[in-house]
């Protein structure tokens, strides 16, 4: 087991004390070391947004990208060499917002990438409006009537799209967060986490009480992580009880970077520089 220290950089979190942000850093680093992977086998991909520094504070490779880009970015990081642990982390309004469109088109293809998502439900760096994972009539800086817009369930949405490993985590709980972090990234296939992450400045709803009186862990009941009807029903819960732990796990699925015939022969990275043949051009010409 490697030292977690190995995976803090030199540059410090500047997230607000007690954000939620920080148990989903440290419990990454902390599942990076049980796993003892090298830091030059990961790369930590994010968009924008509060919990998209992350990649700064973490000692891998690394891309702040666009909001909502993270994805194309880590998928083309991915095709360019699979045998790099290709982790994307972000915000529920860059990765649900946004970057929707991309998340659906990765979950399908089940492209090899752990996707941590830290939701808050709030747009926290822009300093507190309705974010895509809101609760209905809660009011914001946005909606200071109430939020008229029906919240998105990422549980059901990564489970319709086709994700092969479904997941959701607390940062209170960061040990069982290791956990299942470590699952996501040794899962072969698209790996999506939703971790409960408080923003303790402009969410005073979905705080750390709030989340603590209501979370129970899927292990403790039984849940059965191959059985799919089982899990869109659990990812129907949202109430008194929430559930965290993973929902759905199919590894029998074959990943997109295992099925394309380039890939196959591996990373391209480390294929053979071929230079283009320009008869190949005349046919278009
Ligand atoms: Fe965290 Fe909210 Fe502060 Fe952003 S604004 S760092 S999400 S507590």
């Amino acid at each position: 087991m490697a030292d977690v220290a190995v995976y803090k950089s030199e540059v410090k979190p500047d997230w607000c004390p007690g954000c939620g942000d920080y148990g989903v850093l440290n419990s990454l680093q902390k599942a990076c070391a049980e796993l003892d992977l090298a830091p030059k086998d990961i790369m930590v991909v994010s968009g924008i947004g509060c919990s998209s520094n992350l990649p700064g504070f973490f000692n891998s490779y690394g891309m702040h990208t666009l909001h909502g880009r993270s994805i194309p970015v880590a998928s083309g990081a991915k095709f360019g060499n699979h045998e790099m642990n290709v982790i994307v982390t972000g915000g529920d309004g860059d990765g649900y917002g946004i970057g929707v469109g991309h998340l659906i088109h990765a979950m399908r293809r089940n492209l090899k990438l752990t996707y941590i998502v830290m939701d808050n439900q709030i747009y926290g760096l822009t300093t507190g409006q309705t974010s895509p994972t809101s609760e209905k009539m809660t009011k914001t800086k946005s909606t200071p009537a109430g939020n008229l817009e029906n919240q998105l369930n990422p549980i059901a949405l990564a489970l319709a799209a086709g994700a092969s490993f479904v997941a959701r985590g607390f940062s209170g709980e960061p040990a069982h967060l290791a956990e299942i972090y470590k699952k996501a990234i040794q899962h072969k296939g698209f790996a999506i986490v939703d971790v409960f992450s408080p923003c303790v400045t402009y969410n005073k709803t979905n705080t750390y009480p709030f989340f603590k009186e209501r979370v129970y862990k899927l292990e403790d009941e039984n849940h059965d992580t191959n059985n799919y009807e089982a899990a869109m029903k659990k990812a129907q819960e949202w109430g008194n009880r929430l559930p965290i732990g993973v929902f759905y796990a199919n590894s029998d699925r074959p990943t997109y970077d295992e099925s394309e015939p380039v890939l196959a022969n591996g990373p391209l990275s480390k294929a053979a520089f071929k230079p283009l043949d320009p008869s190949i051009l005349l046919e278009f010409v």
